[in-house]
């Protein structure tokens, strides 16, 4: 029997997947599950998905509100992300040492945790700023730490068509 595997990968926030897990008063992306357009066109290239757990759900559980980042800047929340980003880059390191294709991480901007390219602070966590999430910035210590880099695509409803062509493109370079 031929086993083909394509060993390509995307990591992915959890909440992309299963968008049922969002903070309460986040609106959904696209869909009440998963933000179909994005895995849809994951799965039917072949690429596999790892999923990377929602820090906010280990900290404080599913009835949580959405705030802004100051809400989880603080040494607790950022231990447990350092624990969950230690998790991430073991990961990546098998991969690459099994040559493994890896396009990217999934996140979401906008978010206090997972977001790359800003989230939300302020006390109402309703001021734009150009800066990562707590977990996000974890992990790319840890990458800093190891010399090792991971592309992070940030996906928002409003880029989700932007987001889309970039990951078809990632898929092609990594056939
Ligand atoms: S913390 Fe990350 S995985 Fe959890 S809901 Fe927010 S963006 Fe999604």
């Amino acid at each position: 029997m031929t086993i083909i595997r394509s060993k390509k990968i995307f990591f992915i926030s959890e909440c992309l997947v299963n968008q049922n897990i969002r903070a309460y008063g986040v609106g959904n992306m696209k869909g009440e599950g998963p933000v179909a357009d994005l895995i849809n066109l994951l799965v039917n290239n072949g690429v596999g998905l790892t999923i990377v757990s929602c820090p906010e759900i280990c900290y404080e559980g599913l009835k949580r509100k959405a705030c802004g980042k100051e809400h989880y800047n603080n040494s607790e929340y950022k231990k447990l992300c350092n624990i969950e980003a230690e998790k991430v880059v073991k990961r990546y390191k098998l991969y690459l040492d099994d040559n493994y294709k890896i396009g990217g991480f999934l996140c979401v901007n906008g978010s206090p945790s997972c977001a790359i390219d800003y989230c939300y602070t302020g006390k109402q966590g309703d001021e734009k700023t150009f800066v990562p999430g707590v977990f996000i910035e974890s992990i790319q210590e840890k990458l800093k730490e190891q010399n090792l880099n991971l592309k992070f695509i940030g996906v928002r409803m409003k880029s989700l068509g932007f987001v889309l062509s970039r990951v078809k493109e990632i898929i092609l370079d990594m056939k």
